[in-house]
């Protein structure tokens, strides 16, 4: 079984800039029967990317297809066979690294492409038989990043995973929180592609988060603005914020149309 993949359109903007991103999707929420999501929403629940790109291609009359079927899977697997699955993956970034190598590309990571796990809790063993506190520590020197909406992570030492907080329908608090504690915050934006995006949001400027999802290159202290996809386009929960342009966004606005 292959745990990672690459692939999708916003990968393929890093590839521009040097970068192979190798996603880890797992079934989100529960599901696979195992709740993979500590702190999801009604809102993120219903927009969730899992249904995004080939993931939400069904044949008509059917409700799973082949990459639904393999995420749920992997997320069986996480949960009843720990080992097997982290030596996979271990093989898997290992195998990544050296194709990579191949392409001239940087090889990075995202472990919660779909599921928002704690992956600093659990340790993993190299063929070489050593174990390791986590994947990070046995690949110290490849990044690592994610989303969350997980506040109080035990990430702080691990300079090799980079985390973004996610914005969503009645996280306000954590938000608060999360910017207090210097994350950047990912918020899902419901205007058009064509529509640049606003300036300032919470006080706080904005960062094009759709160029590519290099997240690890982000400036700090910014909102990682994101257009709103597929089921978000039509969120009513909360999860998609409604920014309210200044004056300087209007005119940028104009300029780019
Ligand atoms: S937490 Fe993330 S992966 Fe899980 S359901 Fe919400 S959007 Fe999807």
């Amino acid at each position: 079984m292959k745990l990672l993949s690459t692939g999708n359109p916003k990968v393929l903007k890093g590839i521009k800039q040097g970068y192979n991103t190798y996603i880890l999707h797992l079934a989100p929420a529960k599901l696979s029967g195992h709740e993979v999501c500590p702190k999801r929403t009604v809102g993120c629940t219903d927009s969730c990317l899992n249904t995004a790109g080939r993931g939400g291609m069904f044949k008509r009359g059917e409700v799973t297809n082949v990459i639904q079927e393999a995420r749920i899977r992997k997320t069986k697997l996480f949960f009843t066979d720990r080992d097997g699955f982290m030596e996979l993956l271990v093989k898997d970034i290992q195998l990544a690294i050296k194709q990579s190598e191949r392409l001239g590309l940087i090889p990075v990571f995202r472990l919660n492409g779909t599921s928002d796990l704690s992956w600093e809790k659990y340790p993993v063993r190299k063929s070489s038989g050593y174990y390791y506190a986590n994947i990070f520590e046995a690949f110290p020197n490849v990044q690592f990043y994610d989303y969350t909406k997980v506040l109080g992570r035990k990430v702080k030492g691990i300079s090799n995973y980079h985390l973004t907080f996610s914005a969503a329908d009645g996280n306000d608090a954590d938000v608060t929180k999360a910017i207090q504690q210097g994350y950047n915050i990912a918020t899902v934006f419901g205007i058009k592609k064509t529509v640049p995006m606003p300036e300032l949001y919470l006080g706080t400027p904005v960062f094009n988060g759709d160029e590519s999802d290099l997240r690890f290159l982000d400036p700090k202290g910014v909102i990682v603005g994101l257009y709103a996809k597929g089921k978000a386009k039509k969120d009513t929960s909360g999860f998609v914020k409604y920014p309210t342009f200044t004056i300087f966004d209007m005119v940028n606005q104009r300029m780019a149309a």
